[in-house]
């Protein structure tokens, strides 16, 4: 419910490129959303620097501004912020309900757009390495690491690429991987495997991160998981690339999840539940780009709008 008490027309939980998508349609349709700001407001591109891919943007746009103009465009429509997270769902016939603050919210619709998490190896000083040498982004923090010796972990395609793309700025790229071949698709795999200042460590584990006196990176410990041989590698950045996790723990007691976790659609945005939709990265392992989402953020806008007029219409069996 909203403050006044009445069922709000659509929830859409996450301001990623989906989420504020999806905000900028539903507001135009006159539906005044309100957005739930989770606890990565902007989502994954508010990490990254320059978007060179994002159509429309010759030069580039820097990923923050590109999500804070998103968010300044869906306000200007009449969308609503709030920085919550969603602690509950629970799905209803009319009306479904969201969690939020300790305080039950309604809405007809609800379009989840909570997007996806780094995965982190999980090593004890894990909190307070990151950002001191660690990170799961290569394309935000890359720049800074010049000239010095990074590794990456990893063996998918986002681990290739991103070795591929720290060589602009490192002496060195180790490339750790816990088997013996490459997930990624064979183009960027030979592509990483090629480059001369990439060097491949296979079968083998990062089991702990080196902080100087500083508390900077300095190096991480290996160990090869068939020898079982420890050594110290020294780097002065690990970049951990070893996947993502979708952002669905209020969700996934009531919708269909695929083996990794990712909410699966039934058509379009739809999901099992009516009222119920889902766009972004927390329901697409493949493709996860801005303009992707983007384009499913704008799609469940749509799809909520279709059917919400159909709820509406006098010829609907519950409001005729
Ligand atoms: P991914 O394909 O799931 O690969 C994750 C990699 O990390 C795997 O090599 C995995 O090892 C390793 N790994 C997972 N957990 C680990 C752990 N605890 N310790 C050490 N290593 C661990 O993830 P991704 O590379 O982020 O790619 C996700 C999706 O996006 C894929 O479908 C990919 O094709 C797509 N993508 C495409 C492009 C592109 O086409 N340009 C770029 C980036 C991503 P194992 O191999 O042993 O499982």
């Amino acid at each position: 419910m909203d403050r006044n008490g009445s069922i709000e027309n659509v929830i859409i939980v996450g301001t990623g490129c989906a989420g504020l998508t999806a905000a900028i349609y539903a507001a135009r349709a006159n539906l005044s959303p309100l957005v739930l700001e989770g606890r990565e407001p902007g989502g994954q591109l508010t990490t990254t620097t320059q978007v060179e891919n994002f159509p429309g943007f010759p030069e580039g746009v820097d990923g923050p501004q590109l999500i804070m103009n998103m968010h300044r465009q869906a306000e200007k429509f009449g969308a609503r912020f709030q920085y919550s997270e969603v602690d509950e769902f629970e799905p209803g016939t009319d009306y479904h309900r969201l969690k939020v603050d300790g305080e039950w919210l309604e809405a007809k619709s609800v379009i989840v757009a909570s997007g996806a998490s780094a995965k982190w190896l999980g090593l004890s000083n894990e909190k307070a390495m990151k950002g001191h040498g660690l990170t799961s982004c290569a394309t935000c923090d890359g720049a800074f690491y010049r000239n010095v010796p990074v590794c990456v972990v990893g063996g998918g395609d986002t681990a290739c690429e991103e070795a591929i793309f720290l060589t602009k700025f490192a002496s060195q790229v180790y490339l750790i991987h816990r088997r013996d071949s490459f997930r990624a698709s064979a183009i960027l795999a030979t592509r990483a495997l090629n480059h001369p200042k990439i060097t491949p460590i296979w079968n083998t584990a990062v089991t702990e991160y080196l902080p100087d006196d500083r508390g900077e990176m300095h190096g991480v410990k290996l160990k090869n998981l068939e020898t079982k041989e420890e050594s110290t590698l020294e780097v002065k950045c690990a970049f951990i690339a070893i996947g993502h996790t979708p952002n669905t723990a209020p969700f996934r007691s009531w919708l269909p999840t695929d083996k990794n976790g990712y909410l699966l659609k039934k058509d379009g945005s739809f999901t099992e539940i009516p009222g119920v939709f889902a766009a972004g990265d927390v329901v697409d392992p493949y493709y996860r780009q801005a303009v992707t989402a983007a384009g499913q953020g704008c799609m469940a806008a749509m799809d909520a709008e279709r059917y919400l007029a159909h709820q509406d219409s006098p010829h609907h069996p519950q409001t005729a």
